[in-house]
C-alpha cells in the first residue's frame, strides 16, 4: 500500500499569507518558507506584524474564505484517491485551512494549531511536532507503508528525502539547485506522470 503525502500551499492551494498580504496591503506578510526556512522564526514575525496592524483571526479567515484551490487541484486529488491513500501534511493551521479544505472535500490533514484569545487576537501558535512532515513519513514506514511525497518548498524537503520517492511541484530555483536529486514537475499532468513513475521505486 502506498500513501501519497502532499504539501498544501503551493501544491493544492495558493500561498495563504501572500493572499493575506495582497488583500491587506501589508507587504511584510509576503515572506514565506521560501524566504525564511526557519518556520518558527517566520511565524513569530507574522504574528507580530498582525498585532502591529490590529488584525485578528476574523480578518484573516475572511480573506481565506475568498480563496480557491489552484485550478485542477480538486481533479488531481480525485485521481490520487483512486490510486493511493491520501494525507495532506501542511505547516499551516487548522483555523486557516478549513475554508479551503471544504472545497477539496476535506482530505485528511495533519497541520498545526493557533491559540486565539477571547478578543480574536492570535496570541500564539503551537506546532504539533517539529519536523512533522518527515516524522509522518517515518511513522508510515513503521506501519509498513510506502510513501510518495510531493511539495514545493524548503519545509517539504526533509519529507521528500525520507519518502521512497519525493517530487518537487513548481519549486523556486534555489530549492531546485539545492536538491538536484529531486525530480521537478510544473503542472498536475507532470505530477501525475511523476507519481506513476515513482510507483516503480515502491516495489
Ligand atoms: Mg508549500
Amino acid at each position: 500500500m502506498i500513501v501519497a503525502c502532499l504539501d498544501l500551499e503551493g501544491v493544492l492551494v495558493p500561498e495563504i499569507w501572500i493572499n493575506v498580504a495582497e488583500r491587506t496591503g501589508i507587504d511584510a506578510l509576503r515572506r514565506t518558507t521560501r524566504d525564511e526556512p526557519d518556520y518558527s522564526v517566520l511565524m513569530r514575525q507574522r504574528l507580530a506584524i498582525l498585532d502591529e496592524h490590529g488584525l485578528g483571526i476574523a480578518e484573516i479567515q475572511q480573506v481565506i474564505g475568498t480563496m480557491q484551490p489552484l485550478p485542477g487541484a480538486a481533479e488531481f486529488l480525485d485521481w490520487l484517491r483512486e490510486r493511493y491513500q491520501l494525507v495532506i501534511l501542511s505547516d499551516t493551521f487548522y483555523q486557516f485551512a478549513a475554508p479551503l479544505m471544504r472545497q477539496l472535500s476535506f482530505p485528511t490533514l495533519f497541520c498545526h494549531n493557533l491559540e486565539v484569545n477571547e478578543q480574536g487576537r492570535i496570541v500564539n501558535f503551537h506546532l504539533r511536532l517539529e519536523d512533522q512532515k518527515r516524522k509522518a513519513v517515518e511513522a508510515f514506514h513503521g506501519l509498513n507503508l510506502k510513501v510518495i511525497a510531493a511539495g514545493d518548498s524548503y519545509n517539504d524537503t526533509s519529507m521528500l528525502l525520507e519518502a521512497e520517492a519525493g517530487i518537487l511541484f513548481s519549486p523556486p530555483d534555489n530549492v531546485i539547485e539545492e536538491f538536484p536529486q529531486l525530480p521537478v514537475t510544473r503542472d498536475y499532468q507532470q505530477l501525475r506522470d511523476a507519481f506513476l513513475k515513482a510507483e516503480e521505486l515502491c516495489r
